[in-house]
């Protein structure tokens, strides 16, 4: 069957595309532009014509997606800006917003073989930052971060801005899935990852153009000797819960062929880990796999007898684990390859 996903060149999506095309299915993958799905082409050219695209231009318009949901059986959902950069914080949510409801409605006026719709929402859409340290389950809504950016608008911080477009447009989807109930033939499922990490298979023709959580690794645990410039405390204080990105796409594989996932909210999530953890186990590989850094920024080590890390963030997954069963990689595992990567690219 044929899979659409959108936002195809992106760090997640194109994972997403490399699994549903080893996995034997067929791949349309939208872009914003002919140059990025032609490069996309390249990339998966060993899949021959198992990889299409089209270009979507603008997902924000209404019916922008009629063309692209044509004959397809299932969609990914992942087109979203993901940036610290936005001035008003409408940068970040009618794209987020307005390309969830395009998509669903263009799903449900045209897509006709349908059958599911998988969004990738984020753990944003379910945290909220609160003093003492927490577990959070699929019952959970940021929408603390929606009443800040409504307070603040521009003056918000750079990620409040963005966890309020990714609780805005999920709630805009499930809004849009009750409203059309009756007349939808599809399910929709929602995948809440925190943060992702690990090697890139998209178009990153330098290490400046990597996406946003990759190239926050990258900096903290590889790029500056200085960690990104965060203190010894600070790495021992900040991080948060995370997924390899080959995981995510794995559970939205998994997503598509679960029935007992239909019109569920999941979040997925490997684990939690302060920066410093990640510093651990890099500076415990990286003489083997990253002969190119051995300057890598060490912290303060953590010892097996310090109680000190505590994870402010955490994940109940439970219902993962009981209707995707997804297995986890391992901290050691994703840096491992993520190390591997850099060293193939020069970096
Ligand atoms: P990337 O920046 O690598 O990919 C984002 C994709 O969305 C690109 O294809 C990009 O296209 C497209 N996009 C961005 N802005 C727009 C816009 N205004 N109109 C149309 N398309 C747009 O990010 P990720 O792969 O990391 O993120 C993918 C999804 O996963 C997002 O929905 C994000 O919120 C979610 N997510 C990511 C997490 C992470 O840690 N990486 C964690 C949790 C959720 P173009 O290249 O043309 O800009």
């Amino acid at each position: 069957s044929t899979i659409l996903v959108t936002g195809a060149n992106g760090y997640i999506a194109a994972w997403i595309v490399r699994t549903l095309l080893d996995k034997g299915y067929i791949v349309k993958g939208t872009v914003r532009s002919e140059d990025k799905g032609k490069r996309l082409q390249e990339i998966f050219e060993k899949y021959g014509d198992k990889f299409k695209f089209v270009v979507v231009p603008d997902i924000t318009k209404e019916g922008a997606f009629d063309d692209a949901v044509k004959d397809v059986d299932a969609i990914a959902h992942t087109a979203s800006p993901v940036n610290f950069s936005a001035v008003d914080p409408q940068e970040l949510i009618q794209p987020a917003v307005r390309g969830t409801e395009s998509i669903l409605r263009s799903a449900l006026e045209v897509g006709s073989n349908v059958r599911r719709i998988i969004y990738t929402s984020s753990a944003a859409a379910v945290l909220r930052v609160d003093p003492e340290p927490r577990t959070f389950s699929e019952d959970d809504w940021n929408d603390l971060s929606v009443a800040e950016v409504e307070r603040d608008g521009k003056d918000a911080l750079p990620i409040t801005k963005y966890r309020a477009s990714k609780t805005l447009a999920e709630r805009a989807a499930w809004k849009f899935f009750g409203e059309n109930k009756d007349a939808i033939k599809w399910d929709l499922v929602v995948i809440n990852p925190p943060f992702v990490f690990g090697p890139v298979t998209h178009d990153v023709p330098t290490l400046s153009a990597l996406n946003l959580s990759a190239a926050q690794f990258y900096s903290i645990v590889v790029g500056h000797s200085d960690a990104g410039g965060k203190t010894p405390q600070e790495l021992r204080s900040t991080g948060t819960s995370w997924i390899d990105v080959r995981d995510l796409a794995e559970a939205q594989a998994l997503a598509l062929q679960t029935e007992s996932v239909a019109n569920e909210r999941v979040i997925v999530s490997a684990g939690a880990a302060v920066w410093q953890e990640w510093l651990d186990v890099a500076n415990s590989l990286a003489p083997i796999y990253l002969p190119s850094h051995l300057d890598l920024p060490k912290g303060v080590p953590i010892s097996k007898s310090d109680p000190q890390i505590i994870h402010q963030i955490q994940y109940n997954t439970s219902k993962a684990e009981r209707l995707l069963g997804i297995k986890y990689r391992t901290k050691e595992a994703t840096v491992q390859d993520t190390f591997a990567d850099y060293e193939a690219r020069g970096w």
